[in-house]
């Protein structure tokens, strides 16, 4: 059964992108088949995955307001997970979408049928609550939040949830919260432990673990064209989504 995870967070620069990426990447490692989709106009996920977005002649935005199907778009990655990937061109997809009816499910139409193929799906969510954000949440089967762990402020977590609310009321009944990822973590400092202790007191929330290292493996990673999966196989950073992976793996399966 393919599930479906959407990775959000309206704040940018918690590592939405590097999650999916490296999460995609490990989930394969696991034997399971991976689709990412880039729903960034910024395009960071597809770029990260060593596409340039500038020599694609079509991409996620085609599809969106339904000109090509998935299949003409999908890629191949060098890690072996498939991609439905992003252009600059998507941010016009969110301004064709609006003035049209059913606009929230325009994700989850555009991959009805081809994501039948996968294990999971990773929905990568640019930083806003705009329309793609909520068309991913209308698409998924849970919502994955990862949260940097360098600020107490985490009050943009609250409005997130207000957006699930009403994407359950109003699109998708069954959207779930995985739960909070800690990300950015520095556990050298106490700063990043108080972070992490007060994110499990003032959310209701599962806290996946384990927390996410700080390294600067992971701000190189992306210009090689590689997750820091592919680029540095035993990096703890590695380590820590490969573990993230595996539980979220093991949870999906059926019980015997
Ligand atoms: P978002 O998609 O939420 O905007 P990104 O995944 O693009 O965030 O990450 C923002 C920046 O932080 C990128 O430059 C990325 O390489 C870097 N980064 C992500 N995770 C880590 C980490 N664990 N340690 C150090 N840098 C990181
Ligand atoms: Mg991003």
């Amino acid at each position: 059964m393919t599930r479906t995870l959407a990775v959000a967070n309206q704040k940018g620069g918690v590592a939405k992108t590097t999650t999916v990426a490296s999460l995609g990447v490990a989930l394969r490692e696991l034997g399971r088949r991976v689709l990412l989709v880039d729903l960034d106009p910024q395009a960071c996920l597809t770029f990260s995955l060593g596409i340039d977005p500038e020599d694609l002649d079509v991409s996620i935005h085609q599809v969106l307001v339904r000109e090509r199907e998935p299949s003409d778009v999908c890629v191949c990655t060098d890690e072996g997970v498939d991609l439905l990937p992003a252009t600059i061109e998507l941010a016009a997809a969110e301004a064709a979408l609006l003035t049209r009816t059913g606009r929230e499910h325009a994700v989850r139409r555009a991959l009805d049928g081809f994501a039948a193929d996968y294990d999971w799906v990773l929905l990568d969510c640019p930083p806003s609550l705009g329309l793609l954000t909520v068309g991913a949440l209308s698409a998924a089967d849970e919502v994955l939040i990862p949260l940097q762990c360098e600020t107490l402020s985490h009050r943009g977590v609250g409005q997130l949830l207000d957006t699930v609310h009403d994407v359950r009321q109003f699109t998708n009944p069954r959207l779930g919260v995985l739960g909070l990822l800690p990300t950015l973590y520095d556990g050298r400092t106490k700063h990043a432990k108080a972070v992490l202790d007060t994110i499990s007191e003032t959310y209701d929330l599962a806290v996946l673990g384990p927390p996410i290292p700080k390294t600067i493996r992971f701000a190189e990673a992306p210009a090689l064209g590689r997750s820091i999966l592919g680029t540095s196989t035993s990096h703890r950073g590695a380590a820590a989504y490969r573990e993230v992976a595996a539980g979220l793996d093991r949870a999906a399966q059926p019980s015997p």
